[in-house]
């Protein structure tokens, strides 16, 4: 349990320092080059300022939310670093990664409402940032693929609903903001 606020920062400095060195290798989909860390600093962000969070397990998940997923880290690793709060929460944000593509995808559809209110908010925080990435550092995909994209996102936070209404109200405003640039 952290108690002190120095503690906190410190805890989330050493998240910082332990995702981007496992994220080093990966860039965000997209022909800018964005360095993947970038990703998990800015659903943190989001969780700060448009969902006025401010609980470290969920904030320290929000950054390491993608390692275990897309990088070789164990658990074990996490919870010696972290703790148990935060690989749990991780773990609940993590696709299985033994179904393919689209059944993952389903798959966050069906499980969305049975999460944790910490993973219903950074689930939040994650498809706001990945949806407005459509149109920030669009990858290189048909407008259908985007519109797709889009669609099922708002499937998934449909299950995520009545955590957080300033940091839904936001996802609603983004994927409003998203589908008016894409269409134009
Ligand atoms: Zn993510």
């Amino acid at each position: 349990m952290l108690t002190s606020q120095t503690e906190v920062l410190a805890q989330v400095f050493k998240a910082l320092d332990f995702a981007a060195d496992k994220h080093k290798k990966q860039k965000r989909k997209g022909k800018n080059e964005i360095p993947f860390i970038n990703h998990p600093i800015m659903v943190a962000q989001v969780l700060t300022e448009h969902g006025d969070i401010d609980d470290p397990v969920i904030l320290i998940g929000a950054i390491l939310h993608d390692v275990i997923e897309d990088t070789e880290t164990s658990n074990e690793e996490i919870a010696g670093m972290f703790g148990q709060e935060v690989v749990d929460l991780v773990l609940e944000v993590s696709d299985d990664k033994s179904l393919c593509k689209a059944d993952r995808k389903e798959q966050q559809v069906i499980t969305a409402p049975t999460r944790s209110d910490r993973a219903k908010n950074l689930k939040i925080a994650d498809k706001i940032c990945n949806v407005l990435d459509m149109v920030r550092f669009p990858p290189d995909w048909s407008l259908n693929r985007k519109i797709e994209y889009v669609d099922w996102s708002e499937a998934v936070v449909q299950g995520l609903r009545g955590v957080n209404p300033k940091l839904e109200k936001h996802f609603d405003e983004t994927v409003a903001y998203v589908r008016n640039r894409l269409q134009s």
